[in-house]
């Protein structure tokens, strides 16, 4: 194609005896190809409806770090809140880019070697309509069983984050699981006070916490935790309220290298990396929500560390860079290759 152009581009005295020759050659290929109309079919090769597993994995220092897509849904614009000249730049990206707020739901596994750690558990039957809740499906294709799993993280109480581990008729999907979750997540969130208090939308989350947490409490596996604390061996809380009271992150360090559970730090990828100001509608303290992002960000974009989002693209795993005043996200690049490096 480059030698085409030059030719009609009118500069092929510049070209060698060689290079005039090619071009030739390229530009009668395209004229006979052009000229025989579409190829002919060979053979009705049917349509493939499966997909690639729902999993994939990352090594970071010892640890086996397996993200479990959840699902995909589209981000609502009402749920945005900006100023009025970024909510019309968003609304008219909309129009041009339908795709523009398409987010993800991940839940993620860690294999410490000794220990098997979930950090949220996706949105099972309790969020999506049947577009999420994939979780469980997915731990069982990456070669695990509910059963192996010996602690859970919870980031919030947010039904796709918590949904995944108990069913609606409130069985424990991960029966030998001892569940974390920080003390003032839990003490909003099973506050029957502060439930009948909440505004009528926000009830089926308060619902939707109590039912879920329920069948974990009574088996005595519901605990919490305050404040930033080595919960388990190289596993540090990190306090990020805002999105909710006890909204948490998890970092892990392994071998010098770090990995942090960062929760619904970022909903709408397309957005908020470059607006960390725009908060959603689910932010119980918006104020809060948007000055921990923003606190948040140029941090990790100073540091060596890889970022699990339970919203972001494919496969929820990558790193932050700093772009000025906003931030780009760049995943990580899909390997077939799996070392123990
Ligand atoms: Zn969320």
């Amino acid at each position: 194609m480059k030698n085409k152009t030059i030719i009609i581009t009118g500069a092929p005295g510049a070209l060698t005896g060689i290079g005039r020759a090619t071009a030739a050659i390229v530009v009668a290929g395209f004229l006979s190809i052009s000229m025989a109309g579409p190829i002919s079919a060979l053979a009705g090769a049917p349509l493939h409806s499966d997909q690639a597993p729902g999993y994939y994995r990352v090594k970071i220092g010892d640890l086996e770090v397996t993200s479990l897509y959840d699902g995909t849904g589209r981000f609502d614009t009402n749920w945005l809140s900006g100023t009025k000249a970024v909510m019309a730049d968003i609304g008219s990206t909309l129009q041009k880019h339908p795709h523009f707020l398409d987010v993800a739901d991940w839940g993620f596994l860690v294999n410490t070697g000794k220990r098997l750690i979930l950090v949220d558990a996706g949105a099972g039957e309790w969020w999506g309509g049947g577009e999420f809740g994939r979780v469980e499906a997915n731990l069982h294709r990456a070669g695990y069983t509910p059963e192996q799993v010996d602690l859970v993280l919870i980031t919030h109480m947010h039904s796709d984050h918590i949904g995944g581990l108990s069913t609606r008729d409130g069985k424990r999907v991960f029966p030998n699981a001892d569940v974390y979750v920080a003390k003032a997540e839990n003490d909003f969130w099973l506050s029957p006070e502060i439930a009948t208090k909440a505004p009528k939308e926000a009830q089926e989350f308060f619902q939707a916490a109590q039912a879920i947490s329920a069948p974990y409490v009574k088996a005595g596996k519901w605990h919490t935790f305050s404040g930033s604390v080595e919960i388990a061996e190289g596993i540090k809380t990190v306090p990020l309220s805002g999105h909710t009271p006890g909204h948490t992150g998890y970092e892990f360090r392994s071998k010098g290298q770090k990995i942090l559970f960062w929760g619904d730090i970022i909903h709408a990828a397309s957005v908020q990396f470059k607006h960390a100001e725009v908060s959603v509608v689910f932010d119980i303290d918006r104020a809060a929500a948007v000055a921990t992002r923003e606190n948040l960000l140029p941090v990790l974009a100073e540091e060596d560390i890889l970022i699990a989002g339970p919203h972001l693209p494919f496969p929820g795993l990558g790193r932050l860079q700093r772009d000025g005043n906003a931030y780009s996200w760049a995943p990580v690049v899909f390997t077939d290759q799996w070392t123990s490096k």
